[in-house]
């Protein structure tokens, strides 16, 4: 088949791999007029480095792999802490962190030259029982067999295909950035949760760490131009190394995504039209869910477009093996963590420490099986 993908952006260049490994001709259009390498690091949980495994895509030497998650309170009281390398060798792939951009750019250097169509815009979109034609905005036309909308949590293919209205925003945003390590975290990550919100750290790899705050935000808010400030106020009492990290900073390294969270809808697409990554779940980025389940999203459609005959019954499969999963990768991450109301409660620092009596490797095991109850892979 030749099948069209929109935003060549980590789960559009994933679709891309597997669909060709699977004998598909791809086309990726992207808006942009190169590869958009930005963000902060992304963590992979056991499922998303084994998928990219099965891609082809060697992650030895890029980021950090990890062997701990350590939990602490506001105060920097350890909670608890997660032996990742323990599930390492249960699942048989390992956690890691890796820069946006070097995930990016290695999911590209595995496709054909001339895959990724650049300043593609995706305006118009007519799909019927025998295949698919897009518009560009600069009036270009492509045809295909199948599409797959991977444009990301504003889609213009989701509007178009399932009409419905935008992500709404939960009243949260992280401020974070991928800076210079002002110590060595080593291979832990660490969560630190309180009242105020979280923040959190670790190392990706070259010397770089980072570092994350969720606060309450309100698009109504006048911008912050001296983010640092607000997050020592905000974070004012909080344990080492939260001073640390913030003092070896500049207000321009820190960056601001609002939280918002797209409802999963009950099919991901229509006809010959497939949504995946954030275009499916936009979520918020609390338990780092949303790249892993847009690898999800990746193996179960590229299974599925080799296993149901019919193309335009290929959306009605796919949506059934991926929504139940993806709406509680969701539900997690838009209640895991409160940043206001009487919820916090729950994040007080003698709360947090009740969490600390749990024997260890039992909350190993028991962080093990929600991460594969996430997941068809692992
Ligand atoms: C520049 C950038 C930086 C990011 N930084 C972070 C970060 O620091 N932390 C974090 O948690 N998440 C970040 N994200 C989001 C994170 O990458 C995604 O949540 C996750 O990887 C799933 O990605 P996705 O491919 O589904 O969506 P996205 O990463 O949003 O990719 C969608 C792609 O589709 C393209 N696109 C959109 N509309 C159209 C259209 N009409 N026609 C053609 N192409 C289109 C976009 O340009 C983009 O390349 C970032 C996303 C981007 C684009």
């Amino acid at each position: 088949m030749r099948v069209l993908v929109v935003g060549a952006g980590i789960s559009g260049l994933a679709a891309a791999r597997g669909l060709i490994a699977a004998g598909h001709e791809v086309v990726v259009l992207e808006q942009a007029e190169e590869l958009r390498l930005g963000g902060g690091a992304i963590t992979l949980w056991y499922n998303g480095t084994a998928i990219l495994r099965d891609l082809g895509v060697d992650l030895d030497g890029s980021g950090q792999r990890l062997t701990t998650l350590c939990l602490r309170t506001a105060g920097g009281r350890r909670v608890l802490d997660f032996d990742l390398e323990a599930l390492a060798d249960r699942f048989g792939s390992a956690a890691r962190v890796i820069p946006r951009g070097s995930l990016i750019t290695l999911l590209e250097s595995g496709l054909p030259e001339g895959t990724v169509q650049f300043g593609a815009r995706l305006a118009a979109l007519q799909a019927d029982v025998d295949g698919v034609r897009v518009r560009t905005q600069a009036g270009e036309d492509y045809s295909g067999d199948f599409l797959v909308g991977a444009d990301g949590v504003h889609s213009r293919v989701r509007a178009l295909v399932l009409g419905d209205g935008p992500a709404a925003l939960t009243g949260a945003a992280i401020w974070q950035g991928l800076t210079p390590a002002p110590f060595d975290p080593g291979s832990t990550t660490t969560l630190m949760v309180g009242r105020q919100g979280d923040f959190g750290y670790m190392g990706a790899g070259d010397g770089l760490m980072q570092w994350f705050f969720d606060v309450p935000w309100s698009p109504d808010a006048p911008p912050e131009d001296k983010p640092l400030e607000m997050l020592r106020r905000r974070f004012a009492g909080w344990g080492s190394p939260v001073e640390q990290v913030l003092s070896s900073l500049a207000d321009g390294d820190a960056e601001l995504f609002p939280h918002t969270r797209h409802k999963v809808p009950c099919r991901w697409g229509a006809g010959r039209c497939a949504l995946l990554g954030d275009a499916a779940h936009g979520m918020p980025p609390v338990m780092a869910q949303g790249t892993n389940q847009a690898l999800e999203d990746v193996a179960t459609l590229v299974e599925c477009l080799a296993e149901v005959p019919d193309p335009g019954a290929v959306v009605g499969v796919y949506s059934a093996k991926r929504r139940r999963r993806a709406a509680l990768a969701s539900t997690l991450a838009s209640h895991g963590l409160a940043v206001s109301g009487p919820r916090t409660f729950m994040q007080s620092e003698y709360l947090m420490r009740m969490n600390g009596a749990a024997p260890p490797r039992l909350a190993t095991r028991g962080f093990g099986r929600l991460l594969s109850s996430l997941s068809s892979r692992i």
